[in-house]
């Protein structure tokens, strides 16, 4: 199985290295062509407005929307910003993929990061889960339809809807590869 991950902006190596323990071939993904060779993607975390900028400046808006119509995507803190119908503080555009609203940098100046350990019940396991947050975004609403598998302080940090998955925080950054082996488990379930 080839999953893309988006090499724009951010750290999509960290991305890298948890798919291949997961057991996927990765291909960074610069330009539309390559998204016709992969299964799934996924949008790392980093600095949403200038991954927004990069993916106007090579072609990559309206290409992403198509793939993510039909493919998996998933999108960790800036790349869920990215993927949201809605994206507040300030406004900005994004892809569009899940219904939902997020607040970017929500938890405040004083809150830059922090790592917190979240019930992994819904994933299937009774481990807790690690969670990196860094300058995250919160998300302040979730279309009817979508399935929350993690919260943290109240909110939803983990959720699935339809195709997609989103994270508020960075997966990619802790030793497990839970969250990235249901990714793949997702794309297989689509593929098949
Ligand atoms: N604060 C960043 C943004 O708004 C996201 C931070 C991150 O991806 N760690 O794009």
């Amino acid at each position: 199985m080839n999953v893309g991950v988006l090499a724009l902006q951010g750290d999509f190596e960290a991305h890298a290295g948890a798919l291949q323990r997961a057991g996927a071939r990765v291909i960074e993904v610069r330009h539309a062509s390559e998204l016709d060779v992969i299964d799934g993607l996924v949008i790392p975390g980093g600095e949403s407005t200038s991954m927004l900028r990069l993916m106007e400046y090579y072609g990559l808006v309206e290409p992403l929307r198509r793939f993510g119509a039909r493919q998996p995507v998933f999108g960790t803190c800036a790349g869920a910003i990215l993927m949201a119908t809605e994206v507040l503080n300030p406004p900005q555009a994004s892809l569009g993929l899940v219904d939902m609203a997020v607040q970017r940098n929500a938890y405040g100046r004083q809150l830059d990061s922090r790592v917190a350990r979240l019930s992994g019940h819904a994933l299937g396991g009774d481990e807790e889960i690690e969670a990196v947050f860094i300058r995250a975004p919160i998300i302040r609403r979730l279309g009817e339809g979508a399935v929350v598998l993690a919260t943290y302080e109240g909110n939803p940090v983990l959720v699935e809807s339809g195709l997609h998955l989103a994270a508020t925080f960075h997966p990619e950054l802790s030793a497990g590869s839970r969250i990235h082996r249901r990714f793949l488990e997702k794309i297989e379930s689509c593929a098949g």
